[in-house]
C-alpha cells in the first residue's frame, strides 16, 4: 500500500480541492480523503488530475513528426509517405518504435492508450507464424512502457468501395471478414493482463463492405469498436457516389451505432449524421493536432455533444503527443470556426481526457481519483513558466499547461520514470531504424 498526499487535485464533480490523501494497493486506488499529508506519504505537488486516455494512436506514425510537415498537398499526399515506412516494419522494429512512443505518452500523463491497429501481415500481405505477432508486439509495448492498452483491431478489406488492396495495404488486409473475426477472437481469448483490451474497429467505410460492417461491429459484442468516419470529404463523396447515402447513414442502416462505438474524426458531417451519431449516444473521437496537421477540417464537437455524443481524444498520427493541446484545441477550434468563445468548459475538456475516454476504450474504472478506480496519478506544475499565475483550476490543467509541466505520474499504481533523455534516445534509434535515408 503507497500513500500519496495531493497539493491539489481534481475529484471530478467537487473539483479541484486542496490537501487530498489517496491511498493505493496494488493497481489501484482504495480510498480518497482530505486532509494534511500523513507522515512517511509520497507528496506530489502541484495540479493532480487522473491520467489521460489517450483514444485515437498509430503508433507508428510518431516516425513522420517533422518529416512531412512540409509537404504541400493534402491526407491522401501524406498518407503516400505513411505507407512507406509501414512497409519497412516488422515485429521487432514496431515494437521498438511503439516501446520509445508509448513511452513518449506515459511521460506526458498519459496512462492508456487506444491503438487502432491494421499493420496486421508480413511483405506482401503474408501472415506471420503467429497471425497476431504485430498485435503480440504493441500490446508488449504498452505493458513495458506502463501503459493500458485496448488493442483496436482494425478490419481492412478494400482500398476503396470495393478496390482491391495494393502495395502495403496488402499487409493490412485478412482477405475476408471471416479470417479477420477469427484471427481477432484468438487475439482476444488469449490476452488475460486485465490492462489490456482487446477491441474490434472498421478501418473506415472504405476500407469495409457494407455487407460486412455488422460482421465486424458484432465479432467482439462486449468490447470497444471504433471507426474512422468522414475525417475528408471525398470519402463522403464516394459513399454517396457508391451507396446513395452518407457513411454515418451507412453505418446506422447496418447496426453500427451504438453506445460502445467510438466515430473517430467525425469531422465533415450532415445534420443528420450528427443527430443520428448523437441519438445513438457514441463517442466521437477528436484528434485536433493531427486534424490541423493533415488539413483534415474542424468537426462539429459542439454540435455533437449537445445531440447526445461524448467527446474523447487522440493524438492519432502523433504530430504532437500533448493532451493539454488536444483539449484545448477543441475549443479553440470552435472559436475560430464560429467566430465565438465558449463552446467547452476546461473541466467538460477534462472529463474527455480521461474519464470518458478511458469508459470508451473499455476501462470503466479509470479517469476518476476515487475507491476502487485504476490508480493514475498526474501532476502538473502550477508554477513554471507556463502556468504560474494562473489560478490553479482546471483552467491551468487545459489552456495553460502543456506535456513539459507533467512533473509526476503514476500509471496503474506504477511511477514512470520521467526519463526524457531515454525517450528521446530511444525515439530517435527506434525511427531511425524504420525511415528511409
Ligand atoms: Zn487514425
Amino acid at each position: 500500500v503507497t500513500t500519496y498526499w495531493c497539493e491539489r487535485a481534481w475529484l471530478g464533480a467537487a473539483g479541484f480541492v486542496d490537501g487530498v490523501v489517496v491511498e493505493v494497493d496494488g493497481t489501484h486506488i482504495t480510498d480518497v480523503t482530505r486532509g494534511a499529508a500523513p507522515h512517511g506519504a509520497e507528496q506530489l505537488v502541484g495540479l493532480t488530475v487522473p491520467g489521460f486516455a489517450n483514444c485515437h494512436s498509430h503508433a507508428f506514425h510518431r516516425a513522420l513528426r517533422g518529416r512531412t510537415q512540409q509537404q504541400r498537398g493534402d491526407f491522401w499526399t501524406w498518407r503516400e509517405t505513411m505507407y512507406g515506412v509501414a512497409d519497412r516494419l516488422d515485429p521487432d522494429t514496431y515494437y521498438a518504435l511503439a516501446l520509445a512512443t508509448y513511452r513518449e505518452m506515459a511521460v506526458t500523463g498519459i496512462t492508456a492508450v487506444g491503438e487502432f491497429h491494421y499493420l496486421h501481415h508480413g511483405a506482401g500481405g503474408a501472415p506471420y507464424g503467429d497471425p497476431n505477432a504485430m498485435g503480440h508486439s504493441i500490446i508488449a509495448a504498452a505493458h513495458e512502457a506502463g501503459l493500458r492498452i485496448t488493442l483496436l483491431d482494425a478490419c481492412y478489406l478494400s482500398a476503396g468501395f470495393g478496390a482491391a488492396p495494393e502495395g502495403v495495404q496488402r499487409r493490412f488486409s485478412d482477405g475476408t471478414v471471416d479470417v479477420w473475426r477469427d484471427r481477432v477472437t484468438t487475439l482476444a481469448a488469449d490476452v488475460t493482463d486485465p490492462a489490456v483490451v482487446v477491441g474490434a474497429a472498421i478501418h473506415s467505410v472504405r476500407a469495409v463492405p457494407h455487407t460486412d460492417l455488422g460482421a465486424v461491429a458484432s465479432a467482439l459484442l462486449d468490447a470497444p469498436l471504433h471507426v474512422h468516419l468522414s475525417e475528408q470529404v471525398a470519402e463522403n463523396t464516394a459513399c454517396l457516389k457508391r451507396h446513395g447515402c452518407t457513411p454515418t447513414q451507412l453505418l446506422a442502416v447496418q447496426g453500427v451505432l451504438t453506445e460502445r462505438l467510438s466515430a473517430v474524426h467525425a469531422t465533415h458531417l450532415t445534420a443528420g449524421d450528427i443527430a443520428l451519431l448523437g441519438n445513438a449516444t457514441c463517442n466521437a473521437c477528436f484528434c485536433p493536432t493531427t486534424e490541423r496537421d493533415l488539413a483534415d477540417g474542424i468537426g462539429p464537437s459542439r454540435r455533437l455533444a449537445d445531440a447526445g455524443a461524448t467527446l474523447t481524444l487522440g493524438s492519432d498520427s502523433h504530430a504532437v503527443i500533448d493532451m493539454h493541446e488536444e483539449m484545448r484545441a477543441v475549443e479553440l477550434d470552435e472559436r475560430l470556426h464560429t467566430q465565438q468563445r465558449g463552446h467547452w468548459t476546461a473541466e467538460a475538456l477534462l472529463r474527455a481526457a480521461t474519464v470518458d475516454g478511458h469508459r470508451s476504450l473499455g476501462f470503466f474504472d479509470a479517469g476518476q481519483i476515487e475507491p476502487g478506480a485504476w490508480a493514475d496519478l498526474v501532476t502538473i506544475a502550477a508554477a513554471s513558466p507556463r502556468t504560474a499565475g494562473t489560478g490553479s483550476d482546471a483552467e491551468t490543467a487545459v489552456f495553460a499547461a502543456t506535456a513539459a509541466d507533467v512533473t509526476s505520474v503514476i500509471a496503474s499504481g506504477r511511477r514512470v520514470e520521467l526519463d526524457t533523455e531515454g525517450v528521446g534516445r530511444a525515439l530517435s534509434d527506434s525511427i531511425s531504424a524504420v525511415v528511409a535515408g
